[in-house]
């Protein structure tokens, strides 16, 4: 058998357990794993929420892929579209360069987004909790909102600062209410400008019961759980729309509160959406052995595919332990093929539900049995705690959380500001400032000096010169905006000083670095002499 290459896009908990198996189960000197990951590392999501509210460390919550999956490449890139029929997909670089890479077969397990379009304004004034940039970026905020309600003089802007609305009463939604409310509740003894009895937590669920998932009685004691720790349930009730104020309600009603955030609402990632074949309502369609529809070597798991259970003969739900039965399923299916012998269809008899309350409380439905309370909570805590995929972050949670038991939550809040990379830089005449084809890393503005554009030309190798930029002259501008590779070279003309500005200050401090670009460069170059009326 030639060496085959098994290409894994996602790296989640579908992708990681597929690539696991394999490893598993072939020779290094057969086939070589390839999985591309945007990030560098496997987001736990069932701790996500523990993570926002400091019951967890957020590094504690993701494992490096590399430590998780040693035999396997991991290459933490983005792949952008794939070609079905010639077996090859496309992926950008580091350098924003696009590559393709042929395959034998493909598996692809890249997860859903989070959809906050779902209701005007959530876009721009909610947090979403789908990864580990949203749990700490949420984190932040919550201990900003305590700090503003300490210093405000306001009684009604102080009661906005406390107040916290999450909308979703699924299995995130209210795990996150609980986790919020306890910590915010259990800090307010070290602020002066508040009691524990001003915070407000408001869990808002569009269905008439929380967890829809699980049984009434244990829906039930979720409720009750909940209002006992002072969450304010309301169900039955949509939220139109989301303000900097707060939420409105279908009926009309304002609900002011400084904290939103959105636990529904998913779509197809953009790779999903792009590609034109395969598809059921938008995700990807498979065959019982999770083949794509109508394809011979690619293959689909987890959240992003719409995947029969033979078991009961309904699609598979989006959850973590789905998509792990599925990667290791996927590729025990691929060995088969390897080894020219049948596939088998996808079967899976669930195991249960666990869905963490606050306030040391849970509920559990696990192999038929129901657990409420105490209990529930421990057994969540001890399934979690086995599932993690590495043993240094066994002990590491194992860890926090026995220190939280003897031990304050952690109110430290650290702010994103390292120095900024704002320099500047001389060039001679002659020298290239960057090159066409270089990344776009940098804004340039011209202090001292002259610098000239030069294309590519077809007929002069060496590209020709266009236009001439003097001082108080911006450029690299347009390939920052694109993401793309620069496509000219600049080219100092004279002895040249430029203030260097890097992207990632730019991206830190104006969000729409778009908008800012276009109108400086509208009102910085107007003196561009162009070359080519020079004569
Ligand atoms: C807050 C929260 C709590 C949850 N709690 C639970 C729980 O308690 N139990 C449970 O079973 N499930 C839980 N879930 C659901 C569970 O996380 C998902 O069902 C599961 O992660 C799906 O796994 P997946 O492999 O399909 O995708 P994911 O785990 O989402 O992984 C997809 C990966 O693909 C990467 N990717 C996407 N597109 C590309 C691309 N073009 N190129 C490169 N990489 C790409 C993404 O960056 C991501 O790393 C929870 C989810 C959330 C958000």
């Amino acid at each position: 058998m030639s060496k085959q290459r098994i290409i894994i896009v996602g790296g989640g908990f579908g992708g990681v357990k597929c690539a696991k198996t394999l490893c598993r189960e072939l020779s290094s000197q057969n086939v070589e794993v390839v999985l591309f990951n945007r990030e560098n590392h496997l987001v736990f999501s069932p701790l996500l929420a523990e993570a926002v509210g400091s019951s967890v460390n957020p590094l504690d919550v993701v494992v490096p892929l590399r430590q998780l999956l040693p035999r396997v490449f991991c290459r933490t890139e983005e792949v952008k579209s794939i070609d079905l029929r010639r077996s090859e997909l496309e992926y950008e670089s580091e350098e924003c360069q696009l590559y393709r890479m042929h395959y034998d077969h493909l598996v692809l397990a890249c997860g859903s987004a989070a959809n906050l379009h779902v209701v005007p304004g959530m876009a721009d004034y909610a947090f979403p909790l789908k990864n580990i940039g949203d749990a700490i970026a949420l984190r932040s905020h919550i201990m900003e909102q305590m700090e503003r309600a300490e210093v405000c003089s306001d009684p009604e802007l102080r009661r906005r600062h406390l107040t916290f609305i999450i909308v979703g009463g699924g299995f995130s939604g209210v795990e996150v209410a609980g986790e919020i409310n306890d910590l915010v509740r259990s800090s307010a003894r070290y602020f002066k400008n508040f009691r524990r009895e001003n915070v407000i937590v408001m869990l808002i669920h569009s269905g008439r019961q929380l967890l829809p998932e699980i049984s009434s009685d244990l829906r039930r004691f979720a409720r009750k759980k909940l209002g006992q720790a002072g969450v304010n349930v309301v169900i039955n009730t949509c939220v139109t729309s989301a303000s900097f104020e707060g939420v409105i309600l279908q009926s009309g009603r304002l609900v002011h509160g400084g904290t939103i955030v959105c636990t529904i609402g998913t779509s197809t990632p953009p790779l999903v959406e792009n590609l034109n074949e395969a598809k059921e309502k938008g995700w990807l369609a498979t065959e019982g052995d999770l083949r794509l529809s109508g394809s011979a070597n690619a293959w689909a798991v987890g959240d992003c595919a719409v995947i029969i259970n033979q078991h009961d003969g309904r699609p598979s739900p989006p959850t973590g332990q789905f998509a792990e039965r599925q990667g290791a399923h996927c590729a025990r299916n691929i060995i088969r093929v390897l080894q020219s012998q049948p596939t088998k269809a996808f079967c899976f008899k669930p195991r249960g539900q666990l869905c963490s309350l606050g306030g040391r409380s849970a509920v559990a439905e696990l192999f038929g049995f129901h657990l409420a309370g105490f209990v529930a909570w421990f057994v969540w805590r001890g399934v979690y705690l086995f599932k993690l995929p590495s043993l240094a972050r066994r002990f590491q949670v194992g860890l926090d959380w026995a220190l939280l038991l003897l031990f304050p939550r952690d109110l430290s809040h650290l702010r994103n500001r390292p120095t900024d990379r704002v320099t500047h830089a001389r060039y001679q005449p002659g020298d290239f400032i960057f090159k066409a084809g270089d990344p776009p890393l940098d804004l340039y503005l011209v202090e001292q000096g002259e610098v000239e554009i030069i294309r590519p030309h077809p007929q002069h190798p060496d590209g020709s010169a266009t236009s001439v930029l003097g001082p108080g002259s911006l450029f690299g501008e347009k390939s920052l905006l694109n993401h793309e590779p620069r496509v000219s070279s600049v080219r100092a003309r004279s002895e040249v000083r430029v203030l260097v500005v890097a992207r990632s200050v730019l991206a830190r401090s104006f969000p729409s670095q778009r908008s800012l670009c276009h109108a400086l460069a509208r009102k910085l170059n107007p003196r561009a002499r162009d070359l080519s009326t020079m004569g």
